[in-house]
């Protein structure tokens, strides 16, 4: 059984080429209305410079921007990404998706575990989804590996319950801090403005803690 919660926001995707080149940086800006995200791409013979961006909005506001035409679908994203890369225009089409977090209450049954996106679903605004999912393949391939070493049966429920238990309290973690970060920067209450400014300005001050967290958001 999966638990699903609605953000009531969507996800907006396409790919964007710009004028500059954006050396391998990703940029996340945290709006009120919803994070909005590029992130670096190779580029092509037509297009040497591109990115994707990842953009959430409510959903009402989200079906609007998706419905604009490409000079005002343009116009809303550089307002977004700022002087960041030059100009940028989107090309070829765009997606949408509902967004919500969402997570499996077992992740095993008879011969059978989930990993990845199948056992969660987390909130994009840290770009964590991805790494999750590998987390998840390497628990499960520890406690295969124990397993075969040992001999004996690789699919046994003790064994799969070993990974659930290995990896499942830190996936609902990760989905509470992706949920909590979506509340806290999804916000314009002055008060959660000022700790938030107060946090952002203390990691740009420390770079340990921005090592830190650099650390922690690459999965490491
Ligand atoms: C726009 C966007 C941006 C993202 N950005 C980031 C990011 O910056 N960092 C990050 O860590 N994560 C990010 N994520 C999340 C990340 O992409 C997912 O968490 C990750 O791809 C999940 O991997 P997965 O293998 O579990 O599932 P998927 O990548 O969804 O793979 C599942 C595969 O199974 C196939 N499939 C489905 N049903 C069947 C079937 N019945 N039979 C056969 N095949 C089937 C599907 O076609 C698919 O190829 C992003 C996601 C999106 C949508």
């Amino acid at each position: 059984m999966v638990t699903r919660l609605p953000y009531n926001q969507c996800g907006l995707i396409s790919i964007i080429h710009h004028e500059r080149p954006h050396e391998d940086r990703a940029l996340e800006h945290f709006l009120p209305q919803g994070p909005f995200a590029r992130l670096p791409l190779p580029g092509n013979d037509e297009h040497p410079y591109r990115s994707a961006i990842v953009w959430a909005e409510a959903t009402k506001r989200a079906e609007r921007f998706y419905a604009l035409d490409q000079n005002g679908f343009a116009r809303a994203i550089m307002q977004r990404l700022g002087d960041d890369v030059g100009n940028a225009v989107p090309v070829g089409r765009r997606w949408i998706y509902p967004l919500s977090a969402q997570y499996a209450q077992r992740y095993t049954a008879p011969r059978l575990a989930l990993a990845g996106d199948s056992a969660h679903g987390l909130h994009p605004i840290a770009g964590q989804g991805l790494n999750a999912g590998f987390k998840d393949v390497i628990a499960l391939t520890a406690v295969l590996e124990e397993r075969f070493a040992k001999g004996g049966d690789l699919g046994s429920p003790d064994l799969l319950m070993r990974y659930q238990r290995r990896v499942r309290p830190s996936n609902m973690a990760m989905m509470a801090a992706c949920d909590g970060l979506e509340r806290l920067f999804g916000n314009d209450n002055p008060v959660l403005r000022f700790g938030r400014d107060l946090g952002l300005g203390a990691m740009s001050r420390l770079p340990n803690l921005r090592r830190a967290f650099v650390k922690k958001a690459m999965g490491l």
